[in-house]
């Protein structure tokens, strides 16, 4: 075989090859396999790689992805269960963790996924020291918390996938419902990712109108017209998708991929990700919600000072001193 090669290919390169633009996926089954397609469709990376416990099915899922490689413009895939698989990755990716059960407690999800975390950080540090790590699975604002204190990564390194899905589903829903085109309505969701999150009614607008000044009920139980529903939606989509069909993984693939090429490209967009926002509302632990922030190379550069009202800085800071509550019970 070398002999052909060597009588076609003069080699001028003497060493090997070292990617440069790596990334890693921890976690391939659902949510892990949902990130890596919306990455190979979005060119981010000239190396995937990918670890699981579950070694058959890690091999046939790699395998079968490579047999479409033609189709990619990410020249190589790979997996294996030991993390030197991932040395020198850029970003990683960690989806690996449990959904929660039925009757189980929020406390128990964390302190498993928590244990999971104890295994894979280090691993990950141990091949990637100057990576980005960015987080995804569920409670994600804990788990951030858990993933920087194990890995002792800078704090604007640790990215929880936080609101960014919640937000664009929101400005989808109100769109919808106003007519216009969900990329002209500008609309956020902060805090924390679920049932406890923040939309922002005070900042809504299309075309710099403010909706909240043009109706003032806005979001309040005595808005006449309940625009406050579609915040019901945005938190009610998991549950939705999950009855369904047993678990949700597309849409956060694609909101995945849309955080890792502002940080493989360096676009310094602005998403609603969970990161340390201890200072910011009156709050004074170690906590990460989300916020808007600027997304690039370096991770979260900086945090969009938005104006809140009373009640929406309250909400935040209620968010602040649950996740704190169970924060402070872990035990690392
Ligand atoms: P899953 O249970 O189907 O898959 C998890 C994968 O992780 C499995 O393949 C498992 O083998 C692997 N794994 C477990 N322990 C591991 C370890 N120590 N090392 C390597 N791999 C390990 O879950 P899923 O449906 O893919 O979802 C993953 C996580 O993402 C869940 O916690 C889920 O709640 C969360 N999630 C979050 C969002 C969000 O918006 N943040 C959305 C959907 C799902």
């Amino acid at each position: 075989m070398a002999a052909l090669k060597n009588q076609l290919i003069v080699n001028l390169l003497k060493e090997e090859q070292i990617s440069q633009n790596k990334i890693s996926v921890i976690g391939f089954d659902a949510v892990g396999m949902a990130c890596a397609i919306s990455i190979l469709m979005k060119d981010l990376a000239d190396e995937l790689a990918f670890v699981d416990v579950m070694e058959d099915k890690l091999k046939g899922e790699m395998r079968d992805l490579q047999h479409g490689s033609l189709f990619l413009r990410t020249p190589k895939i790979v997996s294996r269960k030991d993390y030197n698989v991932t040395a020198n990755s850029k970003l990683v990716i960690g989806t690996a963790g449990t959904c929660q059960q039925e009757g189980e407690s929020h406390f128990n999800l964390v302190q498993h996924n928590m244990n999971i975390f104890k295994f894979i950080i280090p691993n990950v540090v141990k091949y990637s020291l100057n990576c980005k790590l960015l987080i995804v699975p569920s409670p994600v604002d804990v788990l951030i918390y858990v993933a920087q204190k194990i890995s002792g990564f800078p704090k604007n390194h640790v990215i929880g996938s936080g609101c960014n899905l919640d937000s664009t589903w929101f400005c989808y829903l109100m769109g919808e419902r106003l007519g216009v085109h969900p990329l002209s309505y500008h609309g956020w969701v902060f805090g924390e990712r679920g049932d406890s999150s923040v939309p922002v009614w005070s900042g809504v607008n299309v075309a710099s109108v403010s909706l909240k000044t043009l109706h003032p009920d806005l979001g309040t139980d005595a808005d006449k017209e309940q625009w406050k529903e579609v915040h019901k939606q945005v938190v009610d989509r998991s549950y939705e998708v999950i009855k369904l069909k047993g678990y949700t993984s597309q849409a956060i693939g694609l909101s995945v991929a849309d955080l890792a090429e502002s940080m493989m490209k360096n676009l310094r967009l602005v998403h609603p990700i969970s990161t340390m926002i201890k200072g910011l509302c009156g709050i004074k632990e170690d906590v990460f919600l989300s916020v808007p922030c600027i997304l690039g190379q370096n991770g979260i550069s900086d945090v969009v000072k938005v104006t809140l009202t009373p009640e929406e800085e309250a909400r935040l800071k209620k968010s602040a001193d649950a996740l704190w509550g169970i924060q402070k019970e872990l035990q690392f």
